[in-house]
């Protein structure tokens, strides 16, 4: 009996799913468990009003099954709200599976993670994130139909990050437009933090338009091969938020706008491709409101690979992929008009603006 374990009076202290600190109203969540390969997965699904909830499936060694559960249950609810603001019928799950990718990843754990997955009949519909390949995806599709970024060769829409770039290059004109007056980026100071998928290509745009690019990532290959493909120029100072630059475009970790970073902040415009950007969204968003720097909400400018993945399950092409793309621009511009409007930081008012379009297809669907 569960209390002879704990007496009832600390349960109820501790509430350990509905009382968790990100959770956050979410519809459905699913523990799957599978000896015989060692799976521990869960699913989140925090929205489903716009449709299915789709989200990647991440596999991390995670300290304890408390971070794991805080994962899913906060990157389920950010794929709610990414999808809504874009405009795409979806709703917002995703998945996280506690192992080294390195080691413990095999296709028996993969297809019975698929089981799992199938099991929810479409209600969660899976893709690649962080320790995931491709690869793993198709393996996924030989169980169920509900998965999404498989390889082209299998029909699927193919790596996301590319386009993802194209969005954040958008959304961060779209910023350029609205503190400068105008969107080209030429001349102006970009500083890239962390230049693997998306970031490279960001960097890509951002020369091509003559922005002066500086660059920064942990792995000193990687910065040598970027400097010299683009004429970028690798960041040298002792701390990149100081660095005096137009732009910030965080593109490795989130929570890099903190307590301790900023104040530092010189930039005009913080905006990247990393998710979950501000470490507390409220205290940081009103902070960087009242020091006068332009942040391009994450969830809204890096949506492109979202909508990559989505082109998969609607079964339209590169262009409406690029067409839907583009149109962050102009979302990222209404924001900002809103957000004076209102009063408001501008990651509140997107996800005000994505939580009345859930809000009014619900109604529709009471009527
Ligand atoms: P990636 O793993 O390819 O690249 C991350 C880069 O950041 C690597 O080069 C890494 O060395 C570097 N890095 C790690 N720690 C760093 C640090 N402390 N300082 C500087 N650099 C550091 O990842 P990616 O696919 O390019 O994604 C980048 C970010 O964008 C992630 O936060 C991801 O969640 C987010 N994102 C990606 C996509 C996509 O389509 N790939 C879509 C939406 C959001």
């Amino acid at each position: 009996m569960i209390s002879e374990v704990l007496p009832f009076n600390e349960l109820k202290k501790v509430d350990p799913v509905f009382g968790q600190l990100s959770f956050d109203n979410h519809e459905q969540i699913v523990f799957c468990n599978d000896k015989d390969t060692g799976l521990k997965a869960i699913i989140g699904i925090h929205n489903t009003v716009l449709g299915p909830a789709l989200g990647g499936t991440r596999m991390w060694q995670y300290n304890n099954e408390w971070e794991a559960l805080n994962d899913v249950l906060r990157l389920s609810r950010g794929m709610t709200f990414k999808s809504a603001i874009t405009g795409l019928n979806l709703g917002g799950g995703k998945a996280v599976i506690i192992g080294d990718a390195k080691t413990q990843k095999t296709p028996e754990l993969m297809k019975k993670f698929a089981e799992f997955v199938h099991s929810l009949s479409g209600k969660y519909i899976t893709a690649e994130d962080v320790g995931m390949e491709t690869s793993d995806m198709d393996l996924v599709r030989e169980i169920t139909p509900y998965v999404t970024g498989i390889s082209e060769e299998k029909g699927g829409a193919g790596n996301p990050s590319p386009i993802t770039a194209y969005g954040v290059f958008m959304g961060m004109k779209a910023a350029a437009k609205y503190k400068f007056g105008t969107d080209h980026l030429e001349g102006r100071k970009v500083l890239v933090q962390g230049i693997g998928h998306v970031g490279e290509s960001l960097v890509e745009h951002l020369r091509n338009e003559g922005a002066e690019v500086l660059i920064a990532d942990i792995n000193e290959n990687r910065l040598a091969e970027v400097s010299k493909k683009y004429g970028a120029t690798v960041f040298s100072g002792d701390d990149l938020y100081s660095a005096d630059v137009d732009v910030y475009a965080p593109c490795a970790l989130g929570a890099t706008i903190n307590d301790g970073t900023i104040e530092k902040l010189n930039a005009k415009i913080v905006a990247g491709a990393a998710n979950n950007q501000l470490a507390d969204e409220k205290k940081h968003g009103e902070l960087l409101k009242k020091r006068g720097i332009v942040y391009a909400p994450d969830f809204l400018i890096n949506a492109g690979g979202i909508i990559n993945v989505y082109a998969e399950l609607e079964g339209y092409g590169k262009a409406e992929i690029v067409r839907k793309t583009e149109n962050i621009y102009n979302t990222t511009l209404e924001i900002f008009e809103h957000s004076d409007a209102k009063n408001c930081t501008t990651h509140e008012s997107a996800l005000s603006i994505a939580q009345g379009r859930i809000d009014a297809r619900k109604l529709e669907q009471e009527k």
